[in-house]
């Protein structure tokens, strides 16, 4: 009984297995073939003053839109691109296609773009970066790049290299997903970050939740005392806006202020709206 039962334990994890390695291995293959096409591109996503109500700046987003119409998650594919060794590829396409995009933009809004953790460990990154941006011709001031807390630790010594390389040139530098890593307070007194973005799971649940309520205010103060701008990501409703502004949250993000959008859609959303007005 035991020796069939352990067949039949293990005999279904056998081509499940199989079909991930396949998967992943097709996946790669198209994904080298999406960045040599530039297949993969950002979307852009408003950052709303909440005083103002006015558009500060847009965070890209990739999006790979494949051959049959489909849209696949940065989540799916940024792992895979960075387990291949294509990020380094991939991120220079894309931040170089949206510094070009950011060029048409009212000169005052700034690009927002993300790095993964495993490219704070690439001690020539931060050059790279500038070297595009002056390629482009983007001033540094219009940019800010978004890292998390596990890319700081992950190699402490190269991260802060990198992250003083861009500093000094005059990008700004967000800390994302706050509140989601296991040591936020200590990369905030160990790095002068210009923003902290209080992660999309605090926001979603503060009304229903008191205590989530009273942390996002403890954020908000937090951010007060180091002098950094505090971003909330993630807000959907009315009610919770309202709410980000009583509290003195100082820049929001969020489907209800403007889902991302490719470009050539930015004047056709409320956004976009707005940015053609003033432009
Ligand atoms: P993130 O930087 O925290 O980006 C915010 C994510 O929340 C985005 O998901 C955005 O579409 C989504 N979002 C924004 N507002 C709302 C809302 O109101 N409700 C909900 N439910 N979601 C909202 P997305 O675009 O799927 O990106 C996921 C993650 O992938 C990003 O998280 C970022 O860490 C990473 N990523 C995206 N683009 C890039 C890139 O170019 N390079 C790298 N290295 N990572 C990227
Ligand atoms: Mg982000
Ligand atoms: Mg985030
Ligand atoms: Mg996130």
């Amino acid at each position: 009984v035991a020796k069939k039962q352990g067949r039949n334990l293990v005999k279904p994890f056998v081509p499940s297995m199989q079909d991930e390695m396949t998967k992943r291995i097709r996946v790669e293959a198209d994904l080298r073939s999406a960045i040599k096409k530039a297949e993969i591109v950002p979307y852009y996503q408003p950052l709303v003053d909440l005083k103002t109500n006015k558009i500060i700046g847009f965070e890209a987003l990739a999006r790979w839109k494949t051959a049959s119409g489909e849209f696949i998650p940065p989540n799916e594919f940024i792992p895979v691109a960075e387990e291949a060794g294509l990020i380094v590829d991939l991120t220079d396409q894309l931040l170089r296609r949206a510094c070009t995009d950011a060029l048409s933009w009212p000169n005052e809004l700034v690009l927002s773009f993300n790095l993964s953790p495993i490219q704070l460990s690439d001690r020539l990154l931060g050059l790279r970066i500038l070297k595009i941006l002056g390629d482009v011709g983007l001033p540094t001031h219009r940019v800010e790049l978004e890292v998390t807390e596990s890319a700081i630790i992950q190699d402490a010594v190269t991260a802060r290299i990198v992250l003083d390389d861009l500093v000094n040139a005059g990008v700004r530098i967000a800390l994302d997903d706050f509140g989601t890593g296991y040591s936020s307070l200590s990369q905030l007194s160990n790095y002068r970050f210009d923003k902290i973005k209080i992660d999309r799971s605090f926001v979603s649940s503060f009304e229903t939740n008191d205590k989530q309520d009273k942390v996002i205010k403890a954020i908000i103060a937090l951010g007060a005392g180091l002098g950094v701008t505090i971003t909330a990501e993630g807000i959907e409703e009315e009610s919770q806006l309202q709410r980000l502004q009583d509290l003195g949250c100082h820049i929001g993000q969020g489907y209800l202020l403007g889902r991302p959008a490719p470009l050539e859609e930015l004047t056709a959303d409320k956004a976009g709206a707005k940015v053609s007005q003033r432009r």
